[in-house]
């Protein structure tokens, strides 16, 4: 059957809508990966080794493009597409001397975080404990001593250590003072289980089949458990989405620590936010595009291909098709990316030079309105992605759409202020919250609850009551 041309026409755009909103839902570096494993897959993709200005296309002597620059007027920020390596970014090249007192101030190092958060269910001389083990983690945020020997070392029983160990690794950031990344998954999926539905099969390809995920032999799991390779793979996607293999790395990376060394290596943002040179110029914002030259079809393998033997034409064809497709796609991506970052950062300028309390969130509805675009693509778009503030911190985009900054404190409020004999519950705490104006689930009052990192009421009361 011959489809007609304007059906023909509809399927491929379907098929381009559909690649490009994939591709809007990969943050820089995934979408570096994506496009590195189709140029060693497809013959006719092939990267240029370049530096033209993504926009003007004129050869680029600098950082954002001086002709792009030139052209730029009015208070609107300059947004560029970037084809520097996400690789070669670093958060900022300020020293450390260099930061202003009251943001040391206000940085906590993770010890002090942790610690803070056990606290609340910690003896005295527990706290010694949890201060101890904390004071012990290698430079990965693991435990690797033994328990029993810091038992004997602290005079304490072993089991004031176990119950530590517990608390810690189950304070945000969870994972932390884990034995290794094994153990830190599986107590990071039995906290996520509080808050998301998590894949059943997380827990036993963790416990049973932990070589084989490394190696990502699905095949093999899905037969030793017994499953279907689809279940298999929505576990694996999820444990690779959705966890940290190292927690106390990504906490410093999130701007949030004074570990500043690890947060320059390991974290690379998607956008990057900086101060004009130029005293009360616009602010200067790099879109990474995952593109460090110029992404198009050989011409010379194009050109070749009606001399290739027939029987090889379909397979040629198909790869042409393919390439011209993610050509397409990643330059509408990345073009949807530069004009939320664009909005993003004129419309959130008092929060991105100043502080938090000058966040006004916008919606994702709003900023699909402005951009023409459905609202589930810029939801897509925002999602997974980061941007460096001109400050050096690191925030993730959805930030710029936080409307729970207030349950959160309404949240904390509650539990500040609860019988420290019988903790509320997620459940008692949503009921709490009722009056106040507040409707939300038991799930979403886990979830803040985390984010604020307090510990489930079950952790809490069972501390308290083993302490007496
Ligand atoms: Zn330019």
């Amino acid at each position: 059957m011959y489809l007609s041309h304007t059906a023909e026409h509809r399927a491929q755009t379907t098929l381009h809508l559909t690649q490009t909103m994939r591709l809007l839902g990969l943050n820089t570096d995934e979408l570096a990966d994506e496009i590195a494993h189709e140029l060693e897959t497809n013959p006719v993709l092939q990267m240029l080794d370049t530096t033209h200005c993504p926009q003007c296309g004129r050869r680029l002597r600098a950082l954002p493009c001086p002709n792009c620059i030139a052209k730029h007027t009015g208070d609107t920020p300059i947004v560029f597409l970037s084809p520097r390596q996400p690789g070669s970014f670093r958060a900022t090249d300020e020293e450390p001397d260099d930061l202003p007192a009251e943001r040391i101030a206000q940085t906590e190092t993770l010890a002090e975080h942790i610690l803070r958060q056990v606290a609340f269910s910690a003896t005295d001389s527990e706290k010694i404990v949890a201060a101890n083990i904390l004071a012990r983690l290698d430079d990965k945020g693991l435990f690797t001593e033994q328990a029993a020997e810091l038992a004997l070392t602290l005079r304490v029983p072993l089991e004031a250590v176990n119950r530590m160990l517990a608390l810690i690794q189950r304070a945000d950031p969870v994972g932390v003072a884990t034995r290794d990344i094994r153990e830190s998954f599986a107590v990071q999926i039995e906290v996520r289980r509080e808050t998301m539905a998590v894949p059943p099969l997380c827990e036993r390809i963790l416990a049973e089949c932990w070589e084989l995920l490394t190696k990502r032999n699905y095949q093999s799991i899905a037969r030793q458990l017994a499953a279907s390779l689809d279940e298999v793979k929505e576990a694996a996607v999820f444990i690779r989405r959705n966890l940290t293999p190292y927690p106390a790395r990504a906490w410093h990376d999130s701007g949030r620590g004074t570990h500043r060394l690890a947060r320059d290596v390991y974290y690379q943002p998607d956008i990057l936010i900086s101060h004009n040179p130029r005293p009360g110029g616009p602010l200067i914002v790099e879109v990474f595009t995952g593109l460090s030259g110029a992404l198009r079809l050989d011409p010379d393998i194009k050109s070749a291909i009606p001399t290739v033997p027939e029987e090889d034409k379909p397979e040629w064809s198909e790869y042409v098709e393919r390439a011209t497709l993610l050509v397409k796609c990643v330059q509408q991506r990345n073009h949807t990316m530069r004009r939320i970052a664009e909005i993003i950062t004129a419309e959130q300028k008092a929060f991105i030079v100043g502080g938090d309390c000058d966040l006004k969130p916008l919606t994702r509805s709003a900023l699909a309105q402005q951009l023409n675009l459905h609202e589930s693509t810029v939801s897509r778009a925002v999602s997974n992605k980061s941007a460096a503030l001109p400050n050096g911190r690191i925030v993730p985009l959805s930030i710029f759409f936080d409307r729970s900054l207030a349950v959160r404190d309404a949240v904390q409020t509650i539990i500040g202020q609860e019988d420290r004999r019988a903790p509320l519950s997620d459940t008692q705490i949503a009921e709490l919250l009722k009056p106040q104006g507040y409707i939300v689930a038991r799930r979403t009052v886990a979830k803040y609850r985390q984010m604020l990192g307090i510990l489930s009421a079950n952790l809490r009361g069972r501390e308290l009551s083993l302490s007496q």
